[in-house]
């Protein structure tokens, strides 16, 4: 589990995160949701470490992370743009960030073919990243940061980039994807359907604050202000 204490961010006179708490539970997928500029990107950005908060505590599985820079958290992380390298292979771009912690070959080999199997790539191991969809390289994202066999993966509007059709068909693969390696995910998006669909619970935001966290159901059903009710609930 993920326990975050009284995180605060300001940058100048603008408070951005306002001593968010939320206790997020090992294996759940917690989705971040709220309007643009209401702090989604900065509160998973501080989880990662690319962030110093200006107060509060995070921990991971009991152990304080706070002071631990990215790659020591057991964390994976997705972005909206993905920035795949254009001139390595599918399975070089999976493997590029394990050749540079100085993995053994064998593994490497092993491992990329694992992670490439888990998100339904196999076949296209050999690709360059110009010769496959936006859909599969978001999907080479995902095997990217899964290869690392992380305790938590972060992602940040993975699925922002991409069309409708395509948005909807990786809401899929991710939930399944959740399911199978059992993880926590933690995701960010400013798209109510998308999280009522895809969450076990929801995180609502409010310029910086969580005003709502409960299951798609309860937020739908049973919103707890005005605010949540315009955003994900009954009278939308
Ligand atoms: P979006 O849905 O548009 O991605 P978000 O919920 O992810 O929005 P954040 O990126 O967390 O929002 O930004 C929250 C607020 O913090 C915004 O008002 C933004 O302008 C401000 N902000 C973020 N980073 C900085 C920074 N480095 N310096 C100053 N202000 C910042
Ligand atoms: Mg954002």
């Amino acid at each position: 589990p993920i326990r975050i204490s009284g995180i605060s961010k300001t940058y100048k006179e603008l408070t951005v995160l306002d001593s968010v708490d939320l206790d997020i539970r090992g294996g759940e997928f917690l989705t971040l949701l709220g309007a643009s500029g209401s702090g989604k990107s900065t509160l998973l950005n501080i989880l990662a470490g690319f962030v110093k908060p200006s107060g509060g505590t995070i921990e991971v599985d009991g152990v304080d992370v706070s002071r631990l820079p990215p790659h020591k958290r057991g964390l994976g992380m997705v972005f909206q743009h993905y920035a795949l390298f254009p001139h390595m292979s599918v399975a070089e771009n999976v493997a590029y960030p394990l050749k540079r912690l100085g993995v053994p070959k064998a593994e490497i080999i092993r491992r990329v073919g694992e992670a490439l199997d888990m998100v339904d790539l196999g076949r296209m191991a050999n690709r360059k990243p110009t010769e496959i969809s936006g859909g599969q390289q978001q999907r080479v994202a995902l095997a990217r940061a899964i290869v690392f066999r992380p305790r938590v993966l972060l992602m940040d509007e993975p699925l922002g980039a991409l069309d409708k059709m395509l948005r909807e068909q990786l809401q899929l693969e991710i939930r399944k994807l959740h399911k199978d390696i059992g993880i926590t995910f933690v995701f960010v998006t400013h798209d109510q359907d998308e999280a009522l669909t895809m969450s076990d619970r929801i995180a609502l935001l409010k310029d910086g604050q969580i005003v709502q966290l409960g299951t798609p159901e309860e937020l739908y059903n049973a919103p707890s202000c005005r605010y949540a009710a315009e955003f994900v609930g009954v009278s939308n």
